[in-house]
């Protein structure tokens, strides 16, 4: 018998691992890239705001998978930066 939960469940689309939506965050598609954004609506990728889970998802094209279109992105390191950055702790 399944166990009830009371937090949603997310994959990360970095390490694939199942996770409380509140331990990953949410991207979407804007314009030609992707922003941090846990509100808008449409197709969002989750990810755990670390570097290797944006480098895995990076080298295996989750996000272009996630999004099902091509993604283009600024830079890997760039969106590391802005991944990390939307997980501190606002002051
Ligand atoms: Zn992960």
């Amino acid at each position: 018998m399944p166990r009830p939960t009371h937090a949603p469940t997310r994959t990360c689309v970095g390490c694939r691992a199942v996770c409380p939506a509140s331990e990953l965050v949410r991207l979407v598609r804007s314009g030609e890239g992707l922003v941090v954004s846990a509100r808008s609506a449409g197709r969002g990728a989750w990810l755990h705001p670390r570097a290797e889970c944006v480098r895995a998802a990076w080298k295996a094209r989750a996000f272009s998978r996630a999004f099902r279109q091509t993604v283009n992105f600024t830079a890997a390191d760039d969106l590391i930066a802005a991944v990390t950055a939307a997980a501190q702790p606002r002051p």
